[in-house]
């Protein structure tokens, strides 16, 4: 069987769970699609040009090998797909997993296998071993316009508090050294459920995002959190930070600073007073890396709108920024507000936004010279590693080049002295 997996680190979980199933039934995984029994492709649906990737994908795999089942957001729209390819076999949407299982199961029946327990209890993880991402809720409540994920997967659907702290210490005693929390809206976690406890090791956790943070935190292993908004409850995640049992370091998807902006995207926690926020939370945690994404030329987004992005990202002087043009998605409430921003409008704007915050970013960043920190190495080499440090994510963030005497191994967490910074890179050494 020959699997793809394109999308969110939400999408790759699904991924990892389908193929734990797969593999527990004794389907092995090839690395082409010719020769496979099957293909199996889980698709984004996300931005008009994640469904162009989807497709090409399926295309591909049509191609080399016939035999496809489609899942994931794509799946949400199976129209969009059977127009171009009538003959795939099958397409689920997000999250099902047991009707994926059901179409594999019909295509290629499973055969007997006496090693059906050799797979290991953690599941089949498609990250390095080191770093494992933990999803903690499906779905979203919230409504923001450009966006279709709430018609795509539904609304919030949280884990119960027990099942993910469960899984997450599996994860640890796999040899996990870092916990990525992700979910499409972490500080909303346990709403839907009430905050409902559930047992973990003869205890009852509620199902809060500063209970689970705490619990997660104890595990011994590094946890990260993602696409938090900045409601008045995170600030109590702060003083964990603080005091080291979870990363100093907040991923919060900001999206914009104009409030007019914000009120059209219908963003979440629009109007708390986040820049005095920020300012609260590094008085209490200095070592806070804050990390988020924009969005440049939505519909309606003016020029002072935008030079008033510019001036807040001066006083929030967040350290890791990412940056978004506008790109209309089919079916998201924002294509009906009108006023779209041309696209080279657009495009001027994100490079200006671009060359402002890196200023800003190498500015964060050369602060960490001539401090130690915490190093975690995600790949060897003879004379230099790579890693990163309690502020970076990976794959979104920076890279810190570690020299070192002696081999350093992955998924080894060291100290090192740091150098020399750039624009978004930390170098260093163990010495
Ligand atoms: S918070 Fe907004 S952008 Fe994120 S998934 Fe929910 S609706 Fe989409």
């Amino acid at each position: 069987m020959s699997f793809v997996s394109l999308g969110c680190p939400k999408a790759l979980v699904d991924s990892e769970r389908i193929i734990t199933r797969l593999r527990a039934e004794g389907y092995a995984l090839t690395r082409e699609h010719k020769g496979a029994d099957l293909v199996i492709v889980n698709t984004c649906g996300f931005l008009d040009s994640a469904q162009a990737e989807s497709l090409e994908a399926i295309g591909d795999a049509m191609a080399e090998n016939g035999k496809v089942i489609v899942t994931g957001c794509m799946g949400a729209e199976p129209e969009k797909i059977t127009e171009r390819y009538p003959k795939v076999l099958a397409i689920t949407g997000p999250q099902q997993y047991e009707s994926v299982l059901d179409a594999v199961h019909r295509a290629a029946p499973p055969k007997h296998d006496p090693y059906l327990d050799l797979v290991p209890p953690q599941g089949i993880k498609l990250t390095p071993r080191h770093y494992a991402y933990l999803k903690i809720s499906e779905g979203c409540n919230n409504r923001c316009t450009f966006c279709i994920i709430p018609k795509l997967r539904g609304d919030l659907v949280s884990r119960p508090a027990g099942d993910v702290l469960r899984e997450a210490e599996k994860l640890v005693a796999a040899g996990v050294k870092e916990l990525l929390v992700i979910s499409q809206d972490t500080s909303a976690y346990g709403v839907d459920i009430k905050y409902a406890a559930s047992p973990w090791q003869g205890r009852d956790i509620r199902a809060k995002f500063l209970d689970l943070s705490r619990e997660l935190g104890s595990l011994g292993a590094w946890v990260r959190l993602h696409y938090v908004y900045p409601y008045p409850h995170v600030d109590e995640v702060i003083g964990l930070m603080a005091d080291g049992k979870v990363l100093p370091y907040l991923d919060i998807p900001f999206q914009h600073a104009s409030p007019e902006v914000l009120r059209r995207m219908k963003r979440p926690a629009a109007q708390e007073k986040t820049l005095h926020r920020i300012k609260r939370w590094r008085e209490q945690c200095p070592e806070l890396t804050l990390r988020s994404t924009f969005i440049v030329g939505f519909p309606g987004e003016t020029e002072q709108d935008f030079e008033m992005l510019l001036d807040w990202l001066d006083e929030a002087s967040l350290d890791r920024v990412g940056c978004f043009k506008y790109e209309p998605v089919r079916g998201a409430p924002a294509n009906d507000l009108g006023s779209p921003v041309p696209k080279e409008v657009t495009e001027e704007r994100w490079h200006r936004f671009m060359a402002h915050q890196q200023a800003i970013s190498a500015k964060r960043l050369k602060r960490k010279v001539g401090s130690r920190q915490q190093i975690i190495i995600d790949e060897a080499g003879p004379t230099v590693a790579k890693g990163r440090s309690m502020g970076d994510a990976p794959e979104i963030d920076g890279t810190v080049y570690v020299a070192s005497k002696k081999p350093l191994k992955v998924g080894e967490i060291v100290s090192v002295k740091i150098q020399k910074s750039d624009a978004y890179d930390l170098h260093g050494s163990t010495g």
